[in-house]
């Protein structure tokens, strides 16, 4: 079927679509995908060998839990914890196990790790024209690497199940039983609530989330079709501390969103000034902290830039590498090890930089004495 009906876009809107969408290639196969917000379509829309795999789509953050889950939602609400690594959406296209980024890339590391150690073609076999959607998560990975105890290295967590062509979701309890039946591993359920008086019951959940270092939770409508999220604390000032340790390469609109978020949160929250103090020492930490640490290590005479470290099958590592350096991306090897383990055989661990000139260039600067004129 082509393209544009299987979009429900007519002939001309899919030109107009086309306009922005970018070209990839994975193994040999030529294929198109959608980076950005785009009208009519979703961001991370592929078109894939003749297959459509539609893009998950962005989930709404409210500010303010006791208005905003009201204003979202008129039925009960699924609350599920947000995990804190990357999108990944997993569909069978000529009988390929395939991972695709947020922006619809096919991620090679992804694509071997999901082969790997899930098993999902029980689930294709069943379900083919599923998109399987969730987060992979732990402390080793090329994108957003964040510790989760109880994961080693690298983890994937289901968190939604869509039609890969319409987008269209399962039910939330659906959802749940059927992966559960593939034991395929999912995001934590904390409950279903009634939206007009979920607020102290979340807000428990939050603190408790906050305490553990752990992100926050997406709130979901039964049907799967409504979705609204909310971060912790902790989550606000980790992202803080890592965008303000590159201070200028990370975008400036970034920042101030995680601080208007905490305004709000202690509002609502409505803190003794000790708390509020509190906070506001915590913030600022993370903001000063990191940035006079990567002043140091550039003054030290060190690169900075985005650190990670990846573990797994040689030919995987080496085909990570190939597609960031496809992405423009230019990576600096650190470390790399070969480890034999008795269950996989040879496994190659690298620690590699993204490296970053904005961040290194005007620290550099400005030690040297660069005058600014502002
Ligand atoms: P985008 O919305 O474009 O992905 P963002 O940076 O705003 O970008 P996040 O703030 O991380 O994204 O929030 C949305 C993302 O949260 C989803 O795309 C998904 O990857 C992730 N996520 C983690 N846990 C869940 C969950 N339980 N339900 C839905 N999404 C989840
Ligand atoms: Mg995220």
């Amino acid at each position: 079927m082509e393209y544009h009906r299987q979009l429900g876009l007519s002939p001309e809107t899919f030109e107009t679509v086309l306009d922005h969408v970018e070209r990839a290639s994975y193994e040999g196969t030529e294929y198109r995908h959608v980076p950005d917000y785009r009208r009519g379509v979703e961001r991370g829309t592929v078109l894939f060998d003749g297959a459509v795999v539609r893009g998950f789509p962005k989930v709404p953050r409210t500010l303010v839990l006791g208005a905003g889950v009201p204003q979202q939602f008129d039925g009960p609400v699924a609350v599920e914890e947000k995990l804190n690594g990357y999108n990944t959406r997993i569909a069978r296209i000529d009988g390929d196990v395939l991972a695709f980024s947020r922006s619809g890339l096919v991620c090679p590391y992804t694509t071997w790790f999901v082969e790997r150690r899930l098993d999902l073609d029980p689930l294709f076999d069943d379900h083919p024209d599923t998109a399987v959607c969730g987060e992979m998560i732990g402390s080793e990975n090329p994108y957003t690497p964040h510790d989760y105890s109880g994961v080693d290295s690298l983890a994937f967590r289901a968190f939604d199940w869509r039609d890969r062509q319409s987008g269209e979701p399962l039910d939330v309890r659906g959802r749940r039983e059927r992966y559960g039946e593939y034991g395929v591993p999912q995001v934590r359920l904390f409950g279903v609530y009634d939206p007009d008086d979920a607020a102290d019951e979340l807000r428990e959940i939050i603190d408790q989330l906050d305490a553990d270092d752990r992100e926050g939770i997406v709130m979901k409508s039964l049907d799967g079709v409504t979705q609204l999220k909310y971060t912790t604390s902790a989550a606000n000032r980790g992202d803080l501390a890592y965008a303000f340790s590159l201070p200028f390469d990370y975008g400036q609109a970034f920042m101030f969103r995680r601080l208007i978020r905490e305004a709000f949160q202690s509002i609502e929250w409505n803190e003794s000034p000790e708390q509020a103090h509190k906070r506001a020492h915590a913030v600022g930490e993370a903001i000063v902290l990191s940035m006079t640490e990567t002043i140091e290590r550039v003054a030290d005479g060190e690169a900075v830039g985005e650190r990670h470290t990846v573990r797994g099958d040689p030919a995987a590592i080496d085909d990570l590498l190939d597609h960031l350096d496809a992405q423009g991306l230019t990576i600096d090897v650190q470390a790399d090890d070969r480890v034999e383990r008795e269950r996989d055989g040879a496994e190659r661990v690298v620690t590699f930089c993204k490296r970053v000139q904005s961040t290194n260039d005007t620290i550099r600067g400005y030690l040297d004495g660069q005058i600014v004129r502002e």
